[in-house]
């Protein structure tokens, strides 16, 4: 295309969190109301969002590399947006560095996508990192599409400043989306197909809002209210940080029949000195004590993580205290990450930065005793029977692939659809995926 066409394709990338994989989704259906269609599997796209995550430093790079291999046989590129927390962060490092990027467009500016794209095409480079008091979601099209599972995003920002974490700089305070806004929303993936919805938040469990008898409810009273939904099986949401577990939201795990048995409570480091520094403002055993509350509502509750080993000043005795928080949760599954310095953030000028090759051998410890634990975790589900919400196809002949209520990936053979509920009793267990036999299906 030339880069004074108006894009008839459109390509979205998105890198890092589901809230990414959710802003991806809501700039696509953006695009097809301009009359933009997706570009066909293995074709050029005359316009490509890249939208990108800033959380750690190898993120970033990854962007610039993509930037470059979009570049065609005959030196031209594509129309080039990038999108999310790079752009919000280094926007004006982008356009200096890649002139072939002609749109840089932040997390909180994405439904002014379509005037961007008018005046790059004509031949204009844009720049909007803006966080404009009207909110996106009133600007962005209707739900019509949707697949067995979504994401709904109802909260977004963040207000907790763990030093460590660009996540307040890109995304900006805490906002709650309005009660109405979302059973809306809710209602109409559920319309469209969708059977189980994951709430969406950096903090999702800050979520607070106005239902319409003018009570104020937490993120349980709109689960609750989502229950209700009757085509909706199953709801999950993600991330939570452990100060807003509510005793409200502890207790709906045991009285939600909807609301799946998985948490994912990241806590980060198991010494209180570390978790202090990066101002978690949590101890090890305050979350402990959560987890303990949650277990005794919900039996049955598998449990995730995220950790960050390495952090400035962590010392190998500290370090051994993550190992231990490890061996006392007994996780289902977790994300660990090596510690990256974000570049306007507390701990990126903290003495002491850990070095590599110490990261790199925590690391390798932590995720041998996070990867022995959810082999334990699913091996312990072999003979259980439970219910599966059929995602796509397998890889074999009649094989079908869906999760099972604690997440894990479940596959099958049947005589099934996409969105099936399908009622299997597990039979085999590997470190990441179970093996099954259909007792019953439930039509979608
Ligand atoms: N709000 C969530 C919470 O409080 O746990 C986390 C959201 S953050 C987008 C996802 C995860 O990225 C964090 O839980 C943390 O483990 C990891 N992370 C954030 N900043 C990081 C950094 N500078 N280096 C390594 N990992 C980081
Ligand atoms: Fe980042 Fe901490 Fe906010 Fe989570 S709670 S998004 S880790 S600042």
């Amino acid at each position: 295309m030339h880069p004074t066409q108006t894009p008839k394709t459109y390509r979205v990338k998105s890198f890092g969190c589901q809230m990414n994989v959710y802003d991806g989704d809501r700039m696509a259906e953006l695009l097809a109301e301009q009359g933009i269609a997706p570009a066909p599997e293995g074709e050029d796209a005359d316009l490509v969002v890249l939208n990108t995550c800033h959380i750690r430093e190898k993120a970033a790079e990854k962007v610039y590399s993509d930037i470059g291999r979009l570049k065609r046989e005959d030196g031209s590129s594509p129309l080039i947006a990038v999108a999310g927390c790079v752009a919000q962060a280094e926007g004006e490092e982008i356009m200096a560095r890649a002139p072939s990027v002609k749109m840089v467009v932040g997390p909180q500016a994405y439904h002014r996508l379509p005037d961007m794209i008018r005046e790059a095409s004509e031949g204009r480079r844009v720049t909007d990192t803006d966080m404009p008091a009207e909110t996106k979601f009133d600007a962005l099209p209707r739900r019509r599409r949707s697949g067995p599972t979504a994401f709904l995003t109802v909260q977004e920002g963040c207000d907790k400043f763990c030093t460590y974490c660009v996540v307040p700089y890109t995304r900006g305070a805490e906002v709650s989306r309005p009660h109405g806004d979302l059973i809306e929303e809710a209602k109409r993936l559920v319309e469209a197909g969708a059977r189980e919805i994951t709430l969406l938040g950096q903090n999702v469990n800050a979520w607070t809002g106005e239902n319409a008898r003018g009570q104020t409810i937490g993120l349980d009273g709109l689960i609750r209210e989502l229950a209700q939904i009757a085509d909706l099986a199953r709801i999950r949401y993600t991330t939570s940080h452990p100060n807003d577990m509510t005793p409200g939201l502890i207790a709906a795990h045991g009285e939600i029949d909807k609301l799946m048995p998985f948490l994912h409570l990241p806590v980060q480091a198991g010494n209180d000195r570390v978790l202090k520094a990066m101002n978690r403002s949590h101890s090890a055993e305050s979350y402990l004590k959560i987890l303990e509350q949650v277990r005794a509502a919900r039996p049955d509750i598998a449990l995730s993580g995220d950790f960050i080993v390495g952090f400035p000043g962590e010392t190998d005795t500290e370090f051994e205290d993550t190992l231990k928080l490890v061996d006392a949760v007994g996780y289902a599954q977790c994300f660990s990450f090596k510690y990256s310095p974000r570049p306007g953030t507390p701990a990126a000028t903290m003495d002491e930065q850990v070095p590599l090759a110490v990261m790199d051998e925590r690391l390798q410890r932590l995720q041998a005793a996070l990867n022995r634990d959810q082999y334990a975790f699913n091996t312990a589900t072999v003979g259980k029977t439970c219910t599966v919400l059929v995602e796509r196809k397998g890889k074999l002949p009649g094989q079908w692939l869906g999760k099972s209520p604690w997440l894990q990936s479940v596959h099958f053979e049947a005589d099934a659809q996409v969105g099936d509920l399908v009622e299997v009793e597990i039979t085999s267990a590997g470190p990441n995926s179970l093996g099954a036999v259909v007792r019953m299906v439930a039509a979608a």
